[in-house]
């Protein structure tokens, strides 16, 4: 049995040390789609409720999206500083970049319990990552 579930959410990210635009401060609108392949709960007859989906996705909506501890350069650490003064919204990712494959990843990983999950997960148009993780 699998459930899907398109996602959306807004989020700010740089690219550390990048060598390129991405190491600037900028946003993406995420698209994509959650999938969970898993077993019916006989209880409630649903593998997942969606909108236990939509509350995981929706704490990055919005957020500013930063690198894991060990990978996050001085403007990145600045920021993150800003963000906690000024009570902003933000994500620090367990691990890696906050690039598409790792948000991508990271999503996937927040589910693994229930079953396989796949994650597809675009930053624009035409172009996405896609993860897979496993219980
Ligand atoms: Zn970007």
């Amino acid at each position: 049995m699998t459930i899907s579930k398109d996602i959306k959410f807004d989020c700010a990210h740089m690219l550390s040390g990048y060598e390129g635009k991405c190491a600037n401060l900028h946003g993406h609108t995420y698209h994509g789609t959650v999938t969970i392949e898993g077993d019916i709960d006989a209880s409630t007859g649903m593998l997942l409720d969606y909108n236990e989906i939509k509350k995981v996705v929706d704490k990055y909506d919005h957020a500013i999206i930063f690198s894991s501890v060990d990978l996050r350069y001085t403007a990145e650490e600045d920021l993150l500083g800003w963000a906690q003064k000024n009570n902003m919204r933000y994500v620090v990712l367990p691990f890696g970049k906050s690039t598409a494959e790792v948000l991508a990843l990271t999503i996937a990983e927040e589910f693994d319990h229930y079953g396989k999950v796949t994650v597809r997960l675009s930053e624009t148009d035409g172009s996405w990552a896609e993860a897979e993780a496993h219980a």
